[in-house]
């Protein structure tokens, strides 16, 4: 298998998930859609809702993905093992997202750092 083969079954990855995915709320932060979504999905090993949400909402911020390898998630089920808890613990439904401003990477206020994983 050559790398272009690869490179075109990532982009035909990338469509699949642009018709099925839901676009992130208008103040939705990134963790209550992340979260939401491996609900609806499940995880593929990846930071596939991470980057669709970056690249949705806060295009210029590359480093995001980045940040969240720095914190221990290196695919989104990792964000809520590794690196950040629900406030109050495991909630059997997700809360109604808190908001954040339009192009921030950051969790709303439900989220919060998880301080037992080595930094
Ligand atoms: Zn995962
Ligand atoms: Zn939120």
């Amino acid at each position: 298998m050559t790398d272009q083969r690869i490179d075109q079954e990532a982009e035909t990855l990338v469509q699949a998930i642009a018709n099925d995915l839901l676009e992130p709320g208008p103040r939705e932060c990134l963790l209550c859609y992340v979260a939401a979504q491996l609900d609806e999905f499940g995880c593929d090993g990846a930071h596939r809702f991470s980057q669709w949400y970056q690249e949705r909402t806060a295009p210029r911020a590359t480093a995001l993905l980045e940040r969240l390898d720095r914190l221990g998630a290196y695919c989104d089920c990792e964000i809520f093992l590794n690196a950040y808890d629900a406030f109050g613990g495991e909630p059997e439904t997700l809360p109604q997202c808190l908001g954040v401003r339009r192009g921030s990477t950051q969790p709303c206020r439900l989220w919060w750092r998880d301080r037992r994983s080595a930094y």
